[in-house]
């Protein structure tokens, strides 16, 4: 798929392979627009190093794929993903359970970012705003 790659000076257009669901609520959902968010323009001013996944966390989508039956319900729907910790926090850590979403102890990182042309998120974790 094509993404935004931060290169170590600007995000470039680049070709990685699409997120691969491992996690039993783990969804993919085609990205149909995204944000730049100002914490996106400090990470990549702030540093040299470049990424191997892309940024970008304010998005809305459509779920395309899921990995258990039992969500098969959502495939199809539109979505937007909660910008509080990027729809990464775990939902289920001291911080989360406090709805410190921002403070979660099990970030998932590698679930890449809506410089993208999918990602992927946890549907048991992630806040998602979900439209019929
Ligand atoms: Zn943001
Ligand atoms: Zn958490």
């Amino acid at each position: 798929m094509k993404a935004g790659i931060f290169n170590g000076q600007k995000i470039q257009l680049s070709e990685i392979s699409k997120p691969n669901l491992i996690l039993d609520d783990e969804v993919l959902i085609k990205v149909k627009s995204s944000g730049i968010c100002g914490s996106d323009l400090r990470i990549i001013h702030g540093k040299n190093e470049p990424d191997n996944l892309p940024i970008g966390h304010e998005l809305s989508g459509e779920i395309v794929e899921v990995n258990n039956s039992i969500y098969d319900k959502y495939i199809g729907k539109r979505v937007a993903v909660d910008v509080v910790s990027a729809g990464r926090a775990c939902g289920v850590c001291r911080h989360c359970l406090n709805g410190k979403y921002t403070y979660c102890l099990l970030k998932d990182e590698e679930s890449g970012g809506s410089y993208a042309e999918y990602l992927k998120r946890r549907i048991r974790a992630s806040r998602f705003f979900i439209f019929q």
